[in-house]
Formats: C-alpha cells, sequence, structure tokens
C-alpha cells in the first residue's frame, strides 16, 4: 500500500553562458586575431535524498526552483562561469513525475540517493574557435544552449505492509488506533487528509510494520463507486491482508458472507490481490452475548481450511490483538519482497524539445517563407549581406542550423521568396 504526499513545483535548469565576440588588441599590432571567450554552463537541476526529511511540506511553501545561467565569454579568452546547480533535498522515497502526463521521471528510492533531472545549457563557444583560413576576423560567437524547465508532481509513497479492510463500523479504525496510539512512532509518518489512516505497529524485539485502515471500501468498489476505488488503488502494494469482521454481529451482519463480498470485491479489482496472504479478525469479541451463534466457529470452520487464520480479538478491551499482531509479523517475515521501485517513464533529455532560438514558417497571405528569431538577429547583426563573403557565411549559416531543411520540408521550391527581417531574398539550391 502506498499512501502519498503530494507536491507540485516547477524547476528550471541554467542557460548557457553565450560565447563572445572580441579581437586581441596589442600595442603596436593593429588588428589581433579573435580571443572571444566561450561562456559557461548552465546549472544542473538535481535531487537529492536527505535522511533528516520524512515530509513534502516545504514544497507547499517554496513552488520554484532555479538553476543558475552560465555567464557569457569575455574577451582575452575568458570564459564565462558556469552557473550554479540548485539541489533539492527531499525525503527517502520521493517518486518524481512529470506534471502534465503523470510520468515517473525518477523514484527517490534505494541505492538512488542523486539524481541530476535537468542539464543545465551548453555555454556557447567564442569566436576564437570560428577562425580559418579564410576566415581570420570571425564576427560569430555561439550563443548558448537554452535553459530547460518542467512542471513535476513530487509523491511521498509510504509503503505499508498490512492492510485492514472491511465493511464499515466493524471495528478497524478503533483497531488501528489500539495497536498504534500506544506507539507514537506514528506521529512520523506525514499523512494527509487524503490518506487514510496510517501507523506503524512496533512489536518487543520485533522489527515491526506499517498498517493502514483502508476506509470505504463497500460493494461494488471495484466498479468504482464513492471512495473505494481511490483506496482500491492503495492496497495494490500492500502484502498482508486482515479482514475485519464483527463476530458479535451487532448489526445484524453476517461476517461469514462478508469475507466473501469483500473478496469478490478484491478479485474483481485485482485478482492477484485477492491471492495475497490474509488473516482474519474477529472482533467485539467482548460484545459475543449469544453463545449459540458462535461466529468465530463458523468463521474457523469456513476459513482455516483455506488457510486463513482466524483470531478472536477485541479492538475495545485489547484482547487477543497482541496473538494477531505476532501472527501478521511472522506472515510478514516469510515473504522476501524487493521494495517496489517505481521504473522510469519520462525521459526528459528526450522529451523536452529545447527553445529553438529561431523559427521557420511560411506566410501564406504573401506567399513568403519567414525566418525569424533571436538567434537570426544576431547573425544578421555581424553578417554584411552585400558582400559576397557576408552573403556565403548567412548561406552556411542557413544550412547548418537545418534552416534549409525545414524550408524544404514546408514545401518550398526554386524561386520562392524567403523573408528575413524586412530582408528577401530568393531560393535556390
Ligand atoms: P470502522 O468503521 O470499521 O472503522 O469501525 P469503528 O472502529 O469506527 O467502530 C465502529 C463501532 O464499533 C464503534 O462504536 C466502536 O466503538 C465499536 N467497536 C469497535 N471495536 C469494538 C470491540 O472490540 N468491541 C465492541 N463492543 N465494540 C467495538
Ligand atoms: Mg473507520
Amino acid at each position: 500500500m502506498v499512501f502519498a504526499d503530494r507536491a507540485q513545483i516547477k524547476v528550471r535548469s541554467g542557460k548557457g553562458g553565450d560565447g563572445h565576440v572580441s579581437f586581441r588588441r596589442e600595442k603596436y599590432v593593429p588588428a589581433g586575431g579573435p580571443d572571444g571567450g566561450d561562456g559557461g554552463r548552465g546549472g544542473d537541476v538535481i535531487f537529492e535524498v536527505d535522511e533528516g526529511l520524512n515530509t513534502l511540506i516545504e514544497f507547499r511553501h517554496i513552488r520554484k526552483y532555479k538553476a543558475q545561467d552560465g555567464e557569457n565569454g569575455n574577451k582575452r579568452n575568458c570564459r564565462g562561469k558556469d552557473g550554479e546547480d540548485v539541489v533539492i533535498r527531499v525525503p527517502e522515497g520521493t517518486v518524481i513525475r512529470e506534471a502534465e502526463s503523470g510520468k515517473v521521471i525518477t523514484d527517490m528510492s534505494g541505492s538512488n540517493r542523486r539524481y541530476v533531472l535537468l542539464k543545465g545549457g551548453r555555454g556557447g563557444s567564442g569566436n576564437q574557435h570560428y577562425a580559418t583560413s579564410t576566415m581570420q576576423a570571425p564576427q560569430y560567437a555561439q550563443p548558448g544552449r537554452p535553459a530547460q524547465e518542467l512542471d513535476l508532481i513530487l509523491e511521498l509513497k509510504v509503503i505499508a505492509d498490512v492492510g485492514l479492510v472491511g465493511f464499515p463500523n466493524v471495528g478497524k479504525s478503533t483497531f488501528l488506533a489500539r495497536v498504534t496510539n500506544a506507539r507514537p512512532k506514528i506521529a512520523n509518518y506525514p499523512f494527509t487528509t487524503l490518506n487514510p489512516n496510517l501507523g506503524v505497529v512496533d512489536l518487543d524485539g520485533e522489527k515491526g510494520f506499517v498498517i493502514a485502515d483502508i476506509p470505504g471500501l463497500i460493494e461494488g468498489a471495484s466498479e468504482g463507486v464513492g471512495l473505494g476505488y481511490e483506496f482500491l488503488r492503495h492496497i495494490e502494494r500492500t502484502k498482508v491482508m486482515i479482514h475485519v469482521v464483527d463476530a458479535a454481529g451487532t448489526e445484524g451482519r453476517d461476517p461469514v458472507a462478508d469475507i466473501y463480498a469483500i473478496n469478490k470485491e478484491l478479485e474483481a479489482y485485482n485478482p492477484e490481490i485477492a491471492r495475497r496472504p490474509q488473516v482474519i479478525a474477529a472482533n467485539k469479541i467482548d460484545a459475543i452475548y449469544d453463545p449459540e451463534s458462535d461466529a468465530v466457529e463458523r468463521l474457523r470452520k469456513e476459513f482455516e481450511p483455506k488457510g486463513i487464520q482466524v483470531y478472536p480479538i477485541s479492538a475495545v478491551s485489547g484482547q487477543g490483538v497482541k496473538e494477531l499482531l505476532y501472527h501478521v509479523n511472522e506472515m510478514l517475515e516469510e515473504i522476501h519482497e524487493e521494495p517496489t521501485v517505481f521504473a522510469q517513464e519520462y525521459f526528459p533529455e528526450q522529451m523536452i524539445a529545447p527553445q529553438e532560438p529561431f523559427t521557420v514558417t511560411y506566410d501564406s497571405k504573401a506567399h513568403e517563407y519567414v525566418v525569424e528569431g533571436p538567434r537570426i538577429e544576431k547573425m544578421l547583426g555581424y553578417t554584411n549581406l552585400d558582400s559576397e563573403k557576408g552573403f556565403n557565411f548567412f548561406q552556411n549559416f542557413l544550412r547548418e542550423n537545418d534552416i534549409l531543411a525545414q524550408l524544404e520540408e514546408l514545401g518550398i521550391q526554386e524561386g520562392d521568396t524567403v523573408r528575413i527581417y524586412g530582408w528577401s531574398f530568393n531560393y535556390y539550391k
């Protein structure tokens, strides 16, 4: 059973710093070579498990986490400083999902103590890298790679080993209060109002286990009636189920029929859950006044041949409770299971397209193809299109940045017009 404390946050990695355009200026050297430095790397968004935390409460107050941008490069080959990472500390067992799809990015459990969720943008290269034999004074430096942003849902899962099931008023809450009230450890677990009751059973000399009351498991729950479905979703990971029944029949219920009804629900929801080990808590034995209708005996005759033990208890007086708990503990010890770790379904590196520094579109009114964006503006700023050299550089720029490919994808034909910031030219291959 998994109970979750939830929070929604926004994270952003740092943008890479831009490369710089500059030239050496030395005494007696009129025109030095290019010495524009590279931009620094943007900071990463990193998650780390913090043993001291056990709630996601902090994330209710701070919802935005941003790594630092890389600094731009500078003259004299000065590399820009890298941006600082943002490190977000979470309790162990925090499952991180992409908010829109709900898909799991990572589960901060087990050996996963530190996870780089978003990489910072790479810094751009300075103009010193663009000098060639034909272009000795490059006016071009590479812009830094953009930042990445993602909305996340954090969910803290607390795995309950044991689930309490039963019809209303059979005494589930009373039982839970009895076995956990004396153990103040329950306060260590973070609950939200959505979460049903959950507590730690702390047995003398034993490891103890987490037990949860599943209210709202009613007939029809597997068809999604009422709250039932929501809660059934939570019992997927419990290892042992305790059926609580009213052995005194105080409300005229038949405990044998109740167990069949509940098991039918479990079966309909997920047959695998219905096959997990069960035990019966025949509750309210302090209130059995009619010796003729011995419900405990009937339960034993019906279910013990099926391998389901029956424990007569009184959640009110505490009679029989200890025996039941030790039995449950033994059942748990026989089950050797790796803790559940959620598998990755969402891969930020692949799924977030970096923000394009330019766009290529078709203006159907003017019958022109339009290329624009900050990167284009920048390029036009240092390129003289009237010179042949400049124009060649411009064409290379279009090719290397896949702009020509995108124009062709949009269906451009020879002779069509391409518009770039008030400047038009005809397209020829
Ligand atoms: P739940 O709906 O299954 O959570 O049931 P509750 O724990 O709320 O209990 C329903 C009613 O049964 C309450 O009035 C309890 O006081 C009563 N009850 C629970 N356990 C016992 C018990 O062992 N003996 C008696 N006599 N009454 C009980
Ligand atoms: Mg209750």
